[in-house]
């Protein structure tokens, strides 16, 4: 029987759950044994307990639960070899040979480097008489099969991330009690949105609200942004609007790559447009919660397909990660997804920003 492990790592993200338990239980269907390992990499490095054989009844009720019940952690030991060389170990020990990591860009990458590695770890092992060669025999391969977990939709070749929508869901109901405020005083609010250094969220945020004004990293505000800010807002209140909403990434900055802050923005409305303006930085609200049903369908099949990657994997098929595009669900090469992905930060650096816009959007 294939033994198959699931974990979870980097930042949580809800619907990260669903994932386990569609790996858990495809793995199942499909004849294997399931595996699930605690705490991200640093269960994997610690072995023992936290390698745990998980049935069917074990993930009963997971689907709607948000965070990660099986723990994520950053884990510094597998990043340098002999950390992962302690993990390869605890994999052997456990009869695991295929792992399903859902996590954000570093941990597919920690994980596509640990499969790259992996035959040379485990001579290593034997040469160190940690473990016999009759041990590894049956460890020739190892499958590695990412998912993209991320509330911040911050991965190129995939249309959504597992979490980002439910974090929108989060965004909107809470920009939607501040609008309620807002009205009754006549204020403006300005609300800082996550993301790190991707807009999506804020992007997603923006439109789904109806935001007066929007700042995201990868399309910094024209140069005169501040003038236009105040035109375009105080032409809204001339119209009667009550309210006024501005949304800004964590990551967002101007065209000379300088942080565009909250309070920055705060003091213009305030001073220029004399209006009583209040930031609310969201937080890790955004990251809590039930996931929405978007992020459930999402995890559950993209989990399933996950085994189906393992199973189906040739030793020369590149690691990939499960994405979604226009709405199917495909397979994608993991490390050329993770350099688009990266390339989006150099585009930006160089300050081409149409190019930034169009690798996020990168198929
Ligand atoms: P998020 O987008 O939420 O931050 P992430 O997966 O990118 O998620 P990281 O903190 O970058 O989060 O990575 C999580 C863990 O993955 C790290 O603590 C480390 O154990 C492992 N990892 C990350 N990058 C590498 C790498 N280049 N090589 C080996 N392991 C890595």
């Amino acid at each position: 029987k294939r033994r198959i492990a699931v974990m979870t790592s980097g930042g949580d993200a809800p619907g990260m759950n669903g994932a386990v338990r569609a790996v858990v239980r495809m793995a199942i269907a499909q004849g294997c044994e399931a595996f699930c390992i605690y705490e991200g990499y640093e269960g994997l490095v610690q072995g023992g307990d936290m390698i745990k054989r998980t049935e069917w009844e074990d993930v009963r009720g997971y689907l709607s639960e948000g965070g990660t019940l099986i723990g994520t952690a950053r884990c510094a030991s597998f990043r340098e070899r002999p950390g992962r060389m302690k993990a390869a170990k605890n994999m052997v020990i456990a009869g695991i040979d295929a792992l399903i990591v859902c996590g954000g860009d570093g941990s597919l990458t920690g994980a596509d480097t640990f499969r790259k590695e992996w035959p040379g770890l485990l001579e290593e092992l034997v040469s160190k008489q940690e473990l016999t060669a009759e041990a590894i025999k049956p460890f020739k391969y190892l499958n590695i099969v990412g998912l993209v977990g991320s509330i911040d939709n911050d991965m190129s070749m995939t249309d959504a991330t597992i979490g980002c929508y439910s974090s929108l869901h989060r965004i909107c109901n809470s920009v939607d009690s501040i609008n309620d405020t807002a009205q009754s005083h006549q204020r403006a609010f300005i609300v800082e949105v996550m993301g790190r250094h991707c807009g999506w969220l804020a992007l997603m945020a923006g439109i789904s609200t109806g935001a007066d004004f929007l700042f995201i990293p990868e399309q910094p505000p024209e140069k005169d942004w501040k003038k236009e800010m105040c035109s375009i807002i105080h032409e809204h209140r001339k119209r009667g609007k009550r309210v006024t909403i501005v949304i800004v990434a964590e990551g967002a900055q101007d065209q000379e790559l300088n942080k565009i802050t909250p309070d920055e923005i705060k003091d213009l409305l305030s001073n220029d447009l004399k209006l009583d303006t209040r930031v609310t930085t969201l937080g890790h609200v955004q990251r809590g919660g039930a996931p929405c049903a978007y992020d459930r369908m999402l995890s559950t099949l993209q989990g399933a397909e996950a085994v189906k990657a393992v199973l189906e994997a040739q030793p020369d098929t590149p690691s990939p990660i499960i994405s979604i595009i226009e709405n199917k669900i495909i397979r994608k090469p993991l490390l050329e997804a993770v350099e688009l992905t990266n390339e989006v930060a150099v585009a930006i650096k160089a300050r081409n920003f149409d190019k930034a816009m169009n690798l996020r959007d990168a198929e």
